[in-house]
């Protein structure tokens, strides 16, 4: 009976190992298949704009002189628009390969909500066009300790993804309140949704969801560098919607009242 116990055993083990090998292949060719598809949505990704300022700046060079002076401005917004386009992308993958070495620190400062919004909405001032801004925050909010330039970047990759997937013409709201120790940032859009069932996966890493048809161009970078920055805040951050009807996404950092060695410090509360 111990033999067969034994032989068992060894059978056992055999097939663990079968299996290990199995699912190590598996896992290989899955992260080969990933990588691929990656590149390749790489390289489109930067091809796209480069093709469009390749276009744009040889037609303007062989024919710029007989253009109207509007068709020619036109012609320099593309170029702008889409090196700004790459700009932002170079940006994110930075941002990313940052955050995954462990070499993002945040320098939390005192910061005012309403001052944080302001900043962020003026720095993205030629790329707001194409919507209204409704802000609604009022005043008098807690402040709050983050890193700046982090959160404005945050903020950056939502507004921006809020203008993205929703129509000329529509409405972006930008909400703040204060809420048993976290303040409470919601950017809600009226554009196409997201599908509830991928609410919580489009913080990953190079999800997309509309990524085959590629109605509109993207990594898939941003959510996820949203979700690293928050989260090295103490903070959360996630998405609503039912599907169909714009989306609102949610970041709630924690609030740490002041102390006197704080209120020392410029940027302090009165
Ligand atoms: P990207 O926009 O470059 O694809 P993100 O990480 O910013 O990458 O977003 C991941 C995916 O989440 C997008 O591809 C899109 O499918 C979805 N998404 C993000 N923001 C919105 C939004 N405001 N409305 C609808 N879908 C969104």
């Amino acid at each position: 009976q111990l033999d067969s116990l034994a032989g068992f055993s060894a059978v056992a083990v055999e097939r663990m190992h079968l299996n290990r090998e199995v699912e190590t292949v598996r896992v290989v060719a899955e992260t080969e298949s990933m990588r691929s598809a990656l590149l390749s949505s790489l390289s489109h990704d930067l091809r796209t704009p480069l093709a469009s300022i390749i276009g744009s700046t040889s037609s303007l060079l062989t024919y710029g002189r007989s253009y109207s002076e509007d068709v020619q401005r036109d012609l320099l917004k593309t170029v702008l628009e889409e090196a700004e386009r790459l700009n932002r992308f170079v940006g994110n993958l930075l941002q990313m390969t940052k955050l995954e070495a462990g070499a993002t620190v945040p320098k939390p400062q005192w910061t005012d909500l309403d001052d944080l919004v302001g900043t962020t909405l003026e720095r993205m001032e030629g790329r707001l066009e194409k919507v209204h801004v409704a802000l609604d925050i009022p005043p008098m909010l807690p402040l709050f300790q983050v890193d700046f330039v982090l959160m404005e970047h945050v903020l950056m990759n939502l507004i921006d993804n809020a203008v993205k997937y929703s129509p000329v013409g529509s409405t972006i709201t930008i909400r703040g309140h204060a809420e048993d120790g976290w303040i409470v940032i919601e950017i809600t859009d009226e554009g196409i949704g997201i599908p509830a069932e991928h609410c919580a996966r489009i913080f990953d890493k190079f999800f997309r969801v509309y990524s085959r048809d590629r109605v509109v161009a993207g990594t898939g970078l941003g959510l996820a560098i949203c979700k690293g920055i928050v989260e090295g805040h103490g903070g959360t951050i996630e998405a609503e919607s039912d599907g169909e009807n714009g989306s609102t996404f949610r970041v709630r950092l924690p609030v740490r009242t002041p102390t006197a060695a704080d209120l020392e410090g410029v940027d302090a509360p009165p």
